[in-house]
């Protein structure tokens, strides 16, 4: 039986919950905001096992709680300012806007916040031409590799590929070129979306349509690849930016 009294965080099934022991009779459920994270406040006596079972019983509230979450942030147009939510390949940041007299720049503090350094007197469009910028470099950081390793499964050779803002494909692919674009909003969605689209267009180098053909292919390149499809599915491409 514990008696801690520090934070500890529990995961389940992706889920991180902050636990904070504290003198009270009653396990409590929260969220904070903006960062949507989950927090159990938790009697000092009670044991981490009857925790778990305490937030397994909840996960289905939890889970719309932060849907419904996801969805108003994806909703709500992004000012560029401090204290606002941004996702960098799958998690959810705070931004923290340090306005300076030099080059702008973009830094991740404690995996929690994102330090946009930006000229002083920059307006909503110059913050996010930065972040965009640190974003496209991001995701060109994280492509050769990937496409290195997926190219020698799929069994094809690409000529040439490149990010750019796409309002209604998570990707594309020039099969007489041989030529992959993917789309940059890919940097704020977890790796293996990128990785499921790079999969995806190299797959169409070898077959054209969505066909069974298609589809049996990418069953032997990436078994998962529906999981990842329905995942990217959920998240609406924004057409503001
Ligand atoms: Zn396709």
């Amino acid at each position: 039986m514990q008696m801690n009294t520090k934070n500890h965080q529990i995961i389940i099934d992706d889920i991180t919950v902050e636990v904070v022991k504290k003198d009270i009779k009653n396990l409590n459920l929260s969220f904070s905001h903006p960062t949507g994270r989950v927090h159990v406040s938790a009697p000092l006596r009670i044991n981490d096992n009857a925790i778990r079972l305490f937030i397994v019983s909840k996960i289905h509230w939890i889970k719309k709680h932060q849907s419904k979450f996801d969805n108003q942030e994806r909703q709500s147009e992004r000012e560029f300012i401090s204290d606002e939510s941004h996702y960098y390949f799958g998690k959810r940041y705070l931004l923290n806007v340090i306005y300076h007299d030099s080059k702008p720049k973009v830094e991740i503090r404690n995996k929690t916040h994102i330090d946009l350094y930006v000229r002083l007197g920059s307006n909503q469009l110059q913050r996010q031409k930065v972040m965009t910028e640190w974003y496209r470099y991001q995701l060109k950081e994280q492509v050769p590799n990937l496409i290195d390793k997926w190219k020698y499964i799929v069994g094809v050779e690409i000529n040439d590929w490149s990010v750019k803002k796409m309002k209604t494909r998570w990707g594309s692919c020039n099969r007489k070129n041989k030529r992959i674009w993917l789309n940059l909003e890919l940097s704020k969605k977890p790796i293996h979306c990128l990785e499921f689209i790079i999969v995806h267009e190299l797959t169409h180098l070898l077959e054209r349509h969505h066909n069974e053909h298609f589809k049996s292919l990418m069953d032997g390149f990436m078994p998962n690849w529906r999981l990842y499809k329905e995942e990217l599915n959920r998240f609406i491409l924004p057409c503001n930016d």
